[in-house]
């Protein structure tokens, strides 16, 4: 019988074209390899510039300066357009079930901004306009992948269209329920949190202070992400399944009206309130992040909940260790898949992750008991953090590294 796939050859295969997959594509473009990335969407179209309520995307990320500084060194933070892209200067958290309140400002440690919320759509526009431009890496869209298997050299793939890739390694950057991974049965630590979170764009009634407002509540936190206009946030409401759906389903009038009702009189008031979208949230750690000529990243490895906004920056993190580990590999000799290599990045990134995701369980479960002596000690603990300029020093250096 005739094959009907017909074949290309890569020295990496990226599988995902997320802000994971084409990060690292880019950095890799440094060395000979010749890079495939594949997805099973579309190639995303031209972002839209508005500014109305619902032409702000949905997702968003909060972006430390080491990730800045990490997409600066790939040229891709100067493509994006600085009008879309919102420093905020402080990051007030609370309690809302008691009194326990602290506030974080850049000045206190000296730094001109936290970080950047930035639309994920304006961070991978720049992303393929720098992955396009370079020689060695080619993008295919609409080319999920469907099965792979391992040859002495490497894998053999197929993906949609009836197209055929061989590569030396495989990365799978395909996201929190990565096909890869379930591919090859790499296993999962997971924990189900029960919770949906449900994201957009609200409109306020007094400007945002440059500020991420923070509430904890016992069903869940609550955060509102200054845009950069100054009059609208980005919504993330994580709430356990049994609010989640009688929350989703109210009106945008009635949903206003417990929105502001679950900030307080701490956050500003919201007015309004654009396209509503949930997300059912999860968190997952493989346990090896590597296996012969394959290696997980970001979402794939680890996916975490949104509380601490970590996961994106997480995930470039693993990407400028790997490609980093890669390059070094490559110019001492090393073949691009070698386990050396492979090994030394999951040394470095599995420790710090872990450490992230224990600490985001930790408030998960703190915040959301209901115990009064769990409420107590943790209003007890903001507000003696908020006291101790030394600690609070501290927490921020966390927050921002
Ligand atoms: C509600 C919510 C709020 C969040 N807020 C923040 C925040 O403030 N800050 C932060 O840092 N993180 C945040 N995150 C997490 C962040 O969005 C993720 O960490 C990030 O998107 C992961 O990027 P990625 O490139 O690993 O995966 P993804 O963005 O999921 O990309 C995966 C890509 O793989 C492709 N793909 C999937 N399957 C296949 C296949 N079989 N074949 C080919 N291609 C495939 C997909 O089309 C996609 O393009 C949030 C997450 C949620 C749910």
């Amino acid at each position: 019988m005739p094959d009907r796939y017909t074949e290309r050859s890569a020295d990496v295969l990226i599988v995902g074209a997320g802000i994971a997959g084409l990060s690292l594509a880019i950095a890799l473009s440094k060395s000979d390899c010749h890079v495939v990335v594949i997805d099973g969407a579309d190639r995303p179209k031209p972002v839209n510039a508005g500014v109305a309520l619902n032409d702000w995307d949905l997702r968003v990320s909060a972006l430390t300066p080491t990730s800045i500084r990490f997409l600066e060194s790939l040229g891709v933070w100067q493509r994006i357009p600085s009008e879309r892209t919102a420093p905020y200067q402080a990051m007030c958290v609370w309690d809302a079930d008691g009194t326990g309140r602290i506030t974080f400002n850049a000045e206190d440690v000296a730094a001109p901004c936290l970080g950047h919320i930035v639309e994920n759509r304006q961070t991978v526009q720049a992303l393929l306009e720098c992955a396009e431009a370079c020689s060695g890496v080619e993008l295919r869209w609409q080319s999920a992948l469907e099965s792979l298997s391992r040859k002495p050299d490497g894998w053999s793939i197929d993906c949609a269209g009836d197209q055929r890739l061989s590569a030396q390694l495989v990365v799978a950057a395909d996201g929190a329920r990565s096909k890869v991974r379930q591919l090859t049965a790499q296993p999962t630590r997971d924990w189900d949190y029960h919770q949906s979170a449900i994201v957009g764009t609200v409109a306020l009634s007094s400007p945002h202070q440059a500020t991420c407002w923070q509430a904890f509540l016992s069903t869940g936190p609550l955060a509102l992400l200054p845009l950069p206009d100054p009059s609208k946030v980005a919504l993330v409401w994580s709430l356990d399944v049994q609010e989640h759906s009688g929350v989703a389903a109210l009106s945008d009038t009635a949903f206003i009206e417990a929105l502001n009702q679950a900030l307080g009189p701490l956050a500003p008031h919201a007015e309004a309130v654009g396209t509503r979208v949930s997300f059912p949230l999860k968190q997952s750690h493989a346990i090896d992040y590597v296996d012969d000529a394959l290696v997980l990243v970001a979402d794939a490895a680890h996916s975490i909940h949104p509380l601490a906004g970590q996961g994106i920056n997480l995930g470039l993190s693993d990407v400028r260790i790997l490609a980093q580990e890669l390059l070094a590999g490559c110019a001492g000799g090393l073949t691009v898949s070698s386990p050396v290599s492979l090994k030394r990045y999951q040394r470095q990134r599995k420790s710090e992750n872990l450490a992230m995701m224990a600490a985001m369980e930790g408030f998960k479960r703190g915040f959301g008991s209901p115990h009064p002596a769990a409420v107590i000690l943790r209003n007890i603990g903001l507000n003696m953090v908020e006291r101790q300029p030394l600690l609070k020093r501290w927490f921020m250096r966390q927050a921002i590294s």
